[in-house]
């Protein structure tokens, strides 16, 4: 337990140092502590030393994992963010669950938990995911088709469009990573000036994780995603 906090103040440390060399305020970036095949004692450990943000990848592991209702008051301010990628026969699953989904990639997937959101009487905020390299396999929507998807959100009344989220293409060295993040700032700032992020605040950008967080602060992360620099190897 006491590893993790140490964990997580020195994410932190590095997340303020990343946002004062680039002349941010570190109150603008969110660590999202990533637990996916991390057992529940993990997270409420990470949760008693203030880190109450989550990311999760599968539906069915956080259902199974997140105790309903919250067991505490401890546990009911703990936040879930999923990032992984969501099918939409488990759309439903996920609005109960989730406190935001980070990885809407499709106007099918969008229109499904927009009409389970409706049942449950509950709004989402919702990013959509960017395939900011153009990979074959890989989830996200082209760079290109952003907008278009973008405008279709706009039109689904339970769905809030607060911002991008993305997965570079893998590389050893952030420096190689740099310019997809900077790509993603300038398509954020894009969709940003056409109006299409909602509510009053900056729109949000999840991007980076344990390699290369540092530099997607600098070039502009609202959101970091942080597993194994937190929590150790994943099993
Ligand atoms: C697993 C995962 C992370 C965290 O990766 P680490 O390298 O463990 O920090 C971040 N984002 C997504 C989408 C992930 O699947």
């Amino acid at each position: 337990m006491e590893a993790i906090c140490e964990a997580i103040q020195a994410i932190q440390a590095r997340i303020e140092a990343a946002a004062r060399r680039a002349g941010r305020n570190p109150e603008d970036i969110r660590l999202v502590a990533v637990s996916k095949r991390m057992a529940w004692p993990r997270l409420l450990a990470a949760a008693s030393c203030g880190q109450l943000l989550f990311g999760e990848n599968y539906v069915q592991e956080a259902a199974t994992k997140i105790p309903r209702p919250p067991a505490s008051a401890l546990e009911a301010r703990m936040q879930y963010h999923l990032i992984g990628h969501l099918q939409s026969n488990k759309a439903g699953l996920a609005a109960q669950l989730f406190d935001c989904i980070e990885t809407i990639d499709r106007l099918k997937l969008a229109r499904a938990l927009d009409s389970q959101l409706a049942r449950l009487g509950k709004v989402m905020p919702v990013l959509i995911q960017v395939n900011i390299g153009g990979e074959g396999q890989k989830s996200g929507v082209l760079c290109g088709d952003a907008r278009r998807l973008a405008e279709e959100i706009a039109t689904l009344p339970r769905l809030r469009l607060r911002g991008l989220m993305t997965i570079p293409p893998y590389a050893d060295d952030p420096e190689l990573t740099r310019p997809f993040f900077r790509q993603m700032r300038q398509l954020l700032e894009e969709l940003a000036g056409l109006g299409l992020f909602a509510g009053d605040q900056p729109p949000e950008l999840s991007m980076g994780m344990s390699a290369d967080f540092e530099a997607a602060v600098e070039e502009g992360a609202t959101l970091v995603r942080v597993g194994t620099a937190i929590f150790g190897e994943r099993s």
